[in-house]
């Protein structure tokens, strides 16, 4: 099997299941974009995505985002920057990404709108919501708690445009428990800012489950692409 048939039998198998969870949740398939996620992969993935009719594909890693976003410069796709922030890589990243999901503290902020200045539209942003409980390990994401004020912060930045929510179901939960949490969250979120209607959540395991919590984007690697390699 050709790489080019692999990624497409991936992407049809994704597409199917996220219409039957659109269909099962009463929500029109085009509610739901698919962002593939392209991290440890190669460029020329992201081209033959592209010929696939994939518009969004997703990095999490800055330098390697940087890379291939450069190498694909002829290629017309969104980039979406769904990894963890650095603030002193923020200004950078804001320069390629069209998208950025993982906003989580004020400090951010201003750094990501220097580097969107440079650009001709303002760059996507989400606010990238923690559903983990309080002070586990490696908790990624703003504290529910703080989202009004960080959502303001976002609201007033002149190169940002507040988008949305994005979250990550917490490892060893019912995803779908995670999403109705998320869920409640975004509906007081979205009665300050009702504008921003986008919710990135579910990924290759449960993307069903996110679908019928209201995503609107679903981020998904391996159930397309495969496996990643252990290292880069
Ligand atoms: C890697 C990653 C994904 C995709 O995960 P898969 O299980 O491969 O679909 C989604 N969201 C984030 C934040 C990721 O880092």
């Amino acid at each position: 099997m050709s790489r080019r048939d692999e990624v497409a039998a991936g992407l049809d198998r994704v597409r199917a299941r996220i219409a039957a969870a659109c269909a099962a949740a009463g929500r029109s398939a085009d509610e739901v974009r698919l962002v593939v996620v392209t991290k440890y992969f190669p460029a020329s993935d992201v081209r033959l995505l592209a010929e696939l009719g994939v518009t969004d594909v997703g990095e999490n890693r800055h330098q390697e985002a940087e890379a291939k976003a450069a190498e694909c410069a002829d290629v017309p796709v969104r980039w979406h920057f769904i990894g963890g922030l650095q603030s002193n890589k923020a200004a950078a990243v804001a320069r390629y990404a069209d998208a950025v999901h993982s906003l989580d503290r004020a400090k951010l902020v201003a750094r990501l709108d220097a580097g969107a200045e440079s650009r001709p539209r303002p760059v996507d942003v989400l606010l990238q919501v923690s559903l983990d409980p309080p002070g586990r390990e490696g908790r990624a994401g703003v504290d529910p708690a703080d989202v009004a004020d960080l959502a303001d912060r976002v609201a007033a930045a002149p190169h940002l445009r507040l988008r949305g929510l994005m979250a990550v179901a917490p490892l060893g939960e019912d995803p779908a428990a995670a999403f109705e949490r998320l869920a409640a969250i975004r509906a007081d979120f979205l009665a300050d800012h009702p504008d921003a209607g986008w919710l990135s959540a579910g990924m290759s395991g449960d993307l069903e489950q996110a679908i019928t919590a209201g995503a609107t984007h679903v981020r998904v690697g391996t159930a397309v692409l495969g496996s990643r390699p252990a290292v880069q």
